[in-house]
């Protein structure tokens, strides 16, 4: 058999399901909690009724529940004000009631980042005139720029 291949025999098995790093086996066992790859961090609570088939929660919906004193309604969506999904503190969060208008919120939030550095919409020949407008505004606000930096050039 090639090197680093073998078969799992029955004793193999048997010392994988002891030895399994699960629960208060895994170092990185924090009390039920744990992260998944995009920062989204669960905690285990089986009683709870939206909890996941593996009894764990999104910890960010369970703060939010506390801050309101009730239970999230499945479609209600969470955003974190600071777009740190760890920083989970009560202030950091923010209740949308469906994903559709958080998703809109992130889109609103992008348009204003693009217009803030000259970007208007995606849409090519928009974004042409939009920059042709933007120059005619600049040259009507600084109409000696160039003649004034030809000057200082030949300084
Ligand atoms: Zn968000």
């Amino acid at each position: 058999m090639p090197k680093g291949i073998y078969l799992r025999t029955e004793e193999h098995k048997r010392k994988i399901r002891n030895s399994a790093l699960r629960g208060e086996r895994n170092p990185l066992w924090q009390g039920g909690e744990f992260k998944d790859k995009r920062g989204n961090i669960f905690v285990l609570n089986p009683d709870h009724p939206f909890c996941d088939n593996k009894g764990y929660i999104r910890k960010h919906r369970l703060i939010m529940e506390q801050k309101l004193s009730r239970y999230l309604n499945p479609k209600e969506d969470i955003h974190h004000l600071d777009y740190n999904k760890e920083n989970n503190h009560p202030s950091n969060l923010y209740l949308f009631p469906n994903r559709k208008e958080h998703t809109k919120y992130h889109h609103f939030l992008k348009n204003l980042v693009l217009e803030s550095i000259g970007y208007k919409y995606k849409c090519k020949g928009r974004e042409k005139d939009y920059q042709k407008e933007q120059n005619k505004k600049w040259r009507q606000k600084n109409p000696n720029y160039w003649r004034e930096y030809n000057e200082r050039k030949k300084k």
